[in-house]
This record gives C-alpha cells, sequence and structure tokens, in this order.
C-alpha cells in the first residue's frame, strides 16, 4: 500500500520523513522541516524534541490532540552561513470546523552530522 508522506512530497513516508524518524540525519533544513511537520501531524514528540536545540527546547512538550495537520507549503530554504538556514513554510490546520493557516521562518542549525530547529518568526 502506497503510504504517501504527510509532508506532501509525493514520496511514500517510510521513504521521506519516517527515515528520519527512524533516526537518519537531516541532510538539509528543509529535510529537518519536513520531517518536524510530519511528527507533528504523526504526534511524534520524542522526536520533536530531540530535533529542536537544546536551549530553545520545551519541557515537557504537549500537543493539542484536537489540531490536525493538514498540509505544508515550503516557500523558501535558505542558507545564512556555513551551518545555519532558514526555512519560509505554510503549514495548514483543522481543530474542529475551524481551519487555519501558520506562515513562519524557522532558523536551523548543523548539529553533529544533522540538523537541528532552533527558534522561528511567526508571520
Ligand atoms: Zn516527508
Amino acid at each position: 500500500m502506497f503510504e504517501p508522506c504527510d509532508c506532501g512530497s509525493g514520496e511514500t513516508y517510510i521513504g521521506c520523513c519516517g527515515r528520519l524518524h527512524s533516526g537518519a540525519p537531516a541532510r538539509d533544513a528543509e529535510e529537518l522541516m519536513r520531517s518536524r511537520y510530519t511528527a507533528y501531524s504523526r504526534g511524534n514528540v520524542p522526536y520533536l524534541l530531540k530535533s529542536w536545540a537544546p536551549e530553545t527546547r520545551p519541557a515537557p512538550l504537549a500537543l493539542d490532540a484536537s489540531q490536525h495537520w493538514i498540509g505544508l507549503t515550503i516557500h523558501r530554504h535558505e542558507t545564512t552561513g556555513p551551518d545555519t538556514a532558514t526555512v519560509r513554510f505554510t503549514a495548514r490546520w483543522r481543530q474542529g470546523t475551524k481551519t487555519g493557516r501558520l506562515t513562519e521562518i524557522s532558523r536551523f542549525r548543523r548539529e553533529g552530522q544533522g540538523w537541528v530547529y532552533v527558534d522561528g518568526e511567526i508571520e
């Protein structure tokens, strides 16, 4: 059965964000951003914490189970330094009969073999 990835890449979950959720390092900030969106969509709190920079990581992280993430659009992936990058994206959500969208510029940092989310500015 073809299980499309939540991030909208058109790949299978296993071949896309699922790889990162299983421990593969993100190759770039956009890949990490996508995997974090999919982790929000699937309620994967351990992965969200693991992919968060230690100094900005919330503890504990509580997700609102009534909020469903229903689509991701990546607008721009920009390298801002040798080990830093930003990704501007819009994520759409549904909560009961309400829908909305969140546009954010997220900052990422290379750490070890992969990347971590540092913080973001909601537009
Ligand atoms: Zn994906």
